[in-house]
């Protein structure tokens, strides 16, 4: 929504100064390049140009100006990310705002409001004060985290809020904090609980999880209950701490997910400064998605119990299909179920147990391989029960999801060790097991389903597509194929198919999924793509070349796996020798 204060906001503000706040910027030529944050990549295929103010990624098509950056980068709605660069920009929005922003300035502030209020409620109830300290939360990180105590009374925020003339009761039921009955009465949505404010990713309250006081539990209301979803707090996008721990994820690389706020809070308390919950919802790609800007790795710390597996089983799924190095950290605290109570007993249980969390595979092998040594007889026999066949199929399956061929292959190779079944056994097994549920995308669909998993992993693009795809675009915007000329053997043999039907002078072939991707292709926003100098249409041109001779690579060692395994001296040579001549990086 184009309006003279965005204009006004964008004139103050540079393009590059803002982005360099962000990521590390490099000259090339009259534009800026740099390593897309949005997706992960080792060459920069994203662009930022003064001249237009405008940033363009080439790797997965994402671009834009300031705002669509902010919005991206910090995972904002369109409000906040105005609310974040005027106030870069030294532009007051008050007065001139459209009722939409007006509105939700006033539920961030009856939030805050809200927020101060439970404040001081805590400092008047020792009760609060020590149900904490007995979990073992430390004054500092209570007051840090600014949490809070609602008093066990009906309408004592309400009125509060109401009194100081600053809201109207609507207005109150929108934000979450009240409910009105069917007689039209207004009660305080939280009653009696502790109350854990949730900051969004800029460090304002936008929400709350209050959790019973175990004394006026009368098990009839949830032990916790959260804030509504409102215009301002939207939980598939929030993480609990995610602004605390921002600093830490980003150095580290590696964000560490646990299930709770008590989690997060005594993990916090004991220097784990990479730490994030999923508080009150099940983990999205949206939540994982944010993480990624700043880690490769997530490391998971759930519950030890049957369901903390099953959510932890859960987030690895959604974790490799959106890219992570997936590990699994393990409390050693005896008697310990989670991380609060682990950190609780011993401060330093989660540092520990970071440091040796195992990769993904182990999991699922500790989690399905029955328990007899490896290699035995007794480990043969349980495998060749019915059931045992069952739970190797399982352990294939997820090692099938497994993005990286090279990856797989050596997972396999430890899994053939472990279960004394020759790898080609095993590869014939996956391949049976994949074929009978249909195709290998299929197939994850449908067991996705069955586990209640509404998140299941789909392949992604690889670089080279997105690539080939993209020097297409530019192509095609200049109506230059000549810049493809000597590309045709790097292309992937999909974008192949689009680059001869677009150099004939058609748009068009008989072909559904070709046409949806030479729509995908021509559809793009050509205005960034026309002025693109011949030095960048170069750099991605051997990008491209680069990406290709590392696929070739993956495969040619597969294939010289196999052709060992099988004894073919013919096909190992023939892979031996095209590995040997492919350039080196
Ligand atoms: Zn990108």
């Amino acid at each position: 929504m184009p309006s003279s204060t965005t204009e006004l906001i964008k004139s103050k503000l540079d393009v590059v100064e803002v982005l360099k706040g962000y990521i590390t910027l490099h000259p090339a030529g009259k534009n800026l390049k740099a390593l897309c944050p949005f997706h992960g990549e080792k060459t920069p295929s994203f662009i930022v140009s003064p001249e237009r103010q405008t940033w363009h990624c080439f790797g997965c098509n994402s671009g834009g100006d300031i705002f669509t950056f902010v919005m991206k980068y910090e995972n904002l709605e369109f409000a906040d990310a105005l609310r974040l660069l005027a106030e870069k920009a030294g532009v007051e929005l008050r007065h001139e705002n459209p009722a939409e922003y007006r509105y939700s300035g006033l539920l961030y502030d009856l939030n805050e409001s809200a927020k101060d209020f439970f404040r001081k409620a805590f400092a008047a109830a020792p009760v609060a004060r020590d149900y904490l300290k007995g979990r073992g939360l430390a004054e500092e990180t209570i007051a840090e985290f600014e949490i809070g105590w609602a008093p066990n009374e009906p309408e004592a925020l309400t009125m509060a809020l109401l009194n100081g003339n600053r809201a109207a009761p609507q207005d109150l039921v929108q934000a979450g904090l009240s409910i009105k009955t069917e007689r039209g009465l207004m009660l305080d949505r939280f009653r009696g609980r502790i109350m854990f404010p949730i900051h969004n990713h800029l460090g304002k309250v936008v929400g709350f999880t209050g959790r019973i006081l175990p004394q006026l539990d009368r098990g009839d209301m949830g032990k916790y209950i959260n804030s509504p979803e409102t215009p301002i707090f939207q939980k598939s996008k929030l993480l609990y701490g995610f602004w605390k721990s921002k600093e830490g994820i980003r150095e580290s690389k590696a964000a560490v997910l646990v299930e709770g706020q008590m989690d997060y809070l005594m993990s916090w308390q004991s220097g784990v400064r990479n730490v994030i919950a999923s508080s009150g919802t099940a983990l999205t790609a949206e939540h994982l998605r944010a993480v990624h800007r700043l880690a490769e790795e997530l490391v998971l710390s759930f519950d030890n119990d049957t369901a903390g597996s099953d959510a932890a089983e859960r987030a690895i799924d959604l974790g490799e299909a959106n890219d992570f190095t997936v590990k699994i950290a393990t409390i050693d605290v005896p008697g310990a179920k989670d991380a609060a109570d682990a950190v609780k007993a011993d401060p330093e249980s989660m540092k520990r147990a970071i440091v040796h969390a195992i990769p993904a595979p182990e999991f699922y092998f500790k989690k399905y391989l029955p328990a007899a040594s490896a290699g035995s007889a007794e480990l043969t026999a349980q495998l060749r029960s019915r059931e045992g066949l069952q739970r190797l199929r399982a352990v294939l399956a997820k090692l099938r999801r497994i993005a990286s061929p090279v990856e797989r292959e050596s997972w396999m190779k430890e899994l053939s060790r472990r279960t004394g079944i020759p790898e080609n056994t095993l590869e014939e097994e996956a391949a049976r097991s994949a074929a009978q549920e249909g195709s290998p995308f299929a197939a994850q669909g449908a067991q996705g389903e069955a586990d209640g998993d509404a998140a299941a992993p789909r392949r992604a693009a690889t670089r080279r597509e997105r690539l080939g795809e993209g020097l297409l675009a530019i192509a095609a915007a200049r109506n230059d194929f000549g810049i493809l000329d000597g590309c045709e053997e790097y292309l992937a043999p999909a974008v192949n198919d689009a680059l001869a039907v677009l150099r004939k002078g058609e748009r068009r072939s008989n072909d559904a999924a070709l046409d949806a991707l030479l729509d995908a292709i021509l559809l793009r926003d050509t205005s960034e793509l026309a002025d693109i100098s011949q030095s960048e249409i170069a750099a991605f041109r051997s990008d491209l070349a680069h990406e290709y001779y590392k696929e070739r690579r993956q495969v040619l060692t597969l294939a010289i796996r196999n052709a060992e395994a099988k004894g073919d001296d013919a096909e190992l040579r023939a892979a031996l020798d095209e590995l040997r001549s492919l350039p080196t990086e």
